[in-house]
């Protein structure tokens, strides 16, 4: 009879993916940091996602459809809440935001170790909320005035839209307790390492590694 050993099973990819958010204040640094784990190619040998959401704010500065967000109307936006188009989706400052139901299956079936997601806290809620394993990072600046020289020195928003961020920061960060992770975002290089780490210990978590383990116990020697 066939040895039901010979055949070890393959690593389970859909435990193997890290599903990570990072959240905070308009400012903190979420943008910052998601460009830098995408960049640093030596976390992982496959490749890093970042989800591309769907909006019906306009553009700013350089921003251009399909690159940094996909720019849509309103009505579209409604169409796709519809049609089931959206993992998660909320109102910020005014605007919608939502992110693709298919991201993290697309990133998957590309290989992805890894995909990031720069949403808000309502958004955060309603993915772990379908996605149990969801990482969450808040960012957390080290100080009002810090944050709000750093939107300043941005230069991409009126002071009108900055005195709007900075009001709506503290109930983003109020909502700190349903964190995984709070980020203190002082010193640029310790944030990005600190991220690094995250990263890098949620790779190694008992659950996403547990099929490596499992196919090495099936197999004989
Ligand atoms: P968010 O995506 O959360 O709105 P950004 O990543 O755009 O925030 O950061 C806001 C501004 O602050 C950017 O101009 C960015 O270069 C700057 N910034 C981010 N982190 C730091 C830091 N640790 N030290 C100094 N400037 C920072
Ligand atoms: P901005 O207009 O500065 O690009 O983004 C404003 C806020 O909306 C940020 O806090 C950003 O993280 C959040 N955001 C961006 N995309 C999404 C999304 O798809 N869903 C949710 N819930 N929030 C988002």
């Amino acid at each position: 009879m066939e040895s039901l050993y010979r055949h070890p099973s393959p690593v389970n990819p859909a435990d193997a993916l890290v599903a990570l958010a990072l959240v905070g204040p308009s400012g903190s640094g979420k943008s910052t940091l998601c460009r830098h784990l995408l960049e640093t190619t030596a976390l992982a040998q496959k490749p890093i996602e970042l989800s591309r959401s769907f909006t019906t704010r306009a553009p700013r500065g350089a921003e251009r459809d399909g690159v940094e967000y996909h720019f849509v109307s309103k009505e579209r936006f409604r169409a796709m809440i519809d049609a089931g188009g959206f993992l998660e989706w909320a109102e910020v400052h005014g605007n919608y935001y939502g992110t693709p139901a298919a991201v993290i299956d697309d990133a998957r079936a590309r290989g992805a170790c890894g995909v990031l997601f720069d949403i808000d806290y309502q958004g955060a809620r309603q993915i772990r909320a379908r996605v149990p394993t969801l990482v969450s990072v808040m960012i957390v600046p080290p100080s009002w005035q810090v944050l709000e020289a750093r939107l300043r020195g941005r230069n991409t928003d009126s002071d009108e839209v900055i005195e709007r961020r900075m009001a709506n920061a503290r109930a983003e960060l109020a909502h700190y307790a349903m964190f995984d992770y709070l980020l203190l975002n002082d010193d640029l290089d310790g944030a990005r390492r600190e991220i690094e780490a995250i990263f890098v210990a949620e790779r190694a978590r008992r659950a996403r590694r547990a099929g490596l383990a499992e196919a090495l116990l099936r197999e004989r020697r």
